[in-house]
């Protein structure tokens, strides 16, 4: 048999499935709110394609998560102080738990695990009112050493005051965002992110030009 690489083919698939990621979602939902908000405003207002990466990254995710959870798929979902939530899963014992697909390596613990994930976990808790959370993690490449995926599954417990000064962070961030939503103004670049989520956005070139005319009026 001959083979011929098709990448337009390869770009089709991966713009149809890009048009299977958003999902109409409660506004303001956990989701957008814990991550760069700028971004969120853009998917709302003024969305552009997802990149074949975020699509790949996101499929793979979602994939993963329909086989692994579908024994005890419960996903919990809710509106507390006007923001929406959805918990992946209910555990045996009937608490919250999140299960995330990462190319980090199996070797990091929970707290070296990405902030954004931290966040979104203590808002299930406090949304399902409760202070016990499994975390699963499929990491993809493992620890490296080889390469081979890993599934890591962690219990945590977390103290009240951590829960609540989370919450009212989320509390925060809702207000900055939905003001910027009522008057149609993305929220400033740059500012309400972890560095990280710049790499590889597909805002990235909106932010850079808006960041570029901030300077030159001198900030
Ligand atoms: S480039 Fe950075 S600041 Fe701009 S939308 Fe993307 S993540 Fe947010």
């Amino acid at each position: 048999m001959e083979w011929t690489e098709d990448s337009s083919l390869a770009t089709r698939m991966l713009r149809d499935l890009g048009d299977e990621i958003w999902i109409d979602k409660h506004l303001p939902h956990v989701t957008e709110l814990v991550y760069c908000l700028t971004r969120s405003w853009y998917q709302r207002r003024k969305p552009l394609p997802f990149t074949p990466r975020e699509v790949l990254l996101f499929t793979t995710g979602v994939g993963l998560e329909g086989v692994l959870l579908k024994q005890h798929k419960q996903q919990i979902e809710g509106v507390l102080d006007g923001i929406g939530y959805a918990t992946d899963f209910l555990t045996y014992e009937g608490y919250p738990g999140e299960m995330k697909t990462t190319r980090l390596s199996a070797k990091k613990g929970p707290h070296e695990l990405p902030v954004t994930w931290m966040r979104q976990m203590l808002s299930y808790l406090r949304c399902n009112k409760d202070d016990r959370m499994l975390l699963a993690v499929l990491h993809l490449m493992g620890d490296y050493a080889p390469p081979f995926p890993m599934l890591k599954v962690w219990q945590g417990k977390a103290l009240q005051w951590e829960i609540g000064m989370n919450w009212a962070w989320m509390l925060m961030r809702k207000d900055i965002y939905m003001a910027s939503l009522e008057t149609d103004t993305p929220p400033e670049q740059f500012t309400y992110n972890e560095p990280w989520e710049c790499d590889n956005c597909g805002y990235k070139l909106i932010c850079d030009a808006n960041q570029a005319i901030k300077d030159l009026k001198g900030g």
